[in-house]
């Protein structure tokens, strides 16, 4: 489940864009309710997906962000081999952090937030599709054909892409910045947008040349489904505790 997740009793406070807005729902007592009573457990979607993700790079995934492009933007992020949710589950939330007062409004309630210029529904709100396929596919197609109009939106896109994961390398400092969600179904020529956008932010900087910002954004692998890989490994520990 996106939002605030508080994977103690299962509730939902806060999911922007699906209308959960400040009054807790009970989404595990539901849920479990509608299934006959079988137990379920909830968690945010992306912290799941950080786990798997993490499963899937095997010893070397214990420190990354899984930075999930789609709908909204946010992560999750894996410290050390476990989840950090923060206190109230918000951490990794960093689409609603403004970068532009002066910005357009975001479902959050502010402006200007990473989110409006960075998520996957700000792409396809730039460039719709007009050929039945997904936006992001159509806008870089356009743009590898030298269409003028495409390859602005594209590099802005990018360049907010690789601000993302600016603010992330910036605040938690991970091995890996894994690029997931519905737009990293772009595959390499996304990766190479964003690694050739780290390095134009970078050139200036020595700073942050330093930190090797490209070497360390991958993609999500394609063939396994982290999301659900994460969710298993959140139910399977579950299972365990319950046991014990
Ligand atoms: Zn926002």
């Amino acid at each position: 489940m996106p939002g605030l997740v508080d994977p103690a009793d299962g509730s939902v406070t806060h999911a922007v864009n699906l209308g959960v807005d400040g009054a807790r729902f009970p989404l595990a007592d539901r849920l479990s309710r509608a299934v006959g009573g079988v137990p379920v457990h909830v968690d945010n979607d992306l912290n799941v997906a950080a786990l798997g993700a993490a499963h899937a790079m095997g010893a070397d995934g214990t420190d990354l962000a899984f930075l999930a492009l789609g709908t909204g933007l946010a992560a999750g992020i894996v410290l050390g081999g476990e989840v950090r949710r923060g206190v109230t589950g918000a951490a990794g939330e960093i689409g609603h952090i403004p970068v532009d007062p002066h910005g357009p409004p975001c479902a959050c309630g502010q402006r200007g937030c990473v989110e409006v210029y960075a998520s996957g529904s700000a792409l396809g709100a730039r460039w719709p599709s007009r050929h039945g396929r997904p936006a992001p596919a159509e806008l870089f197609e356009a743009a590898a054909a030298g269409d003028p109009d495409a390859r602005r939106i594209k590099d802005e896109f990018a360049s907010a892409v690789a601000s993302a994961v600016r603010i992330l390398q910036l605040t938690v400092d991970v091995r890996h910045v894994v690029l997931g969600g519905g737009v990293s179904a772009l595959g390499a020529p996304l990766l190479d947008a964003v690694r050739a956008a780290l390095d134009a932010q970078s050139r200036t900087s020595p700073f942050l040349s330093s930190l090797r910002l490209a070497d360390r954004v991958s993609l999500a692998p394609a063939d396994v489904p982290v999301a659900a890989v994460g969710a298993a490994l959140v139910g399977r520990r579950e299972e365990l505790s319950w046991r014990s």
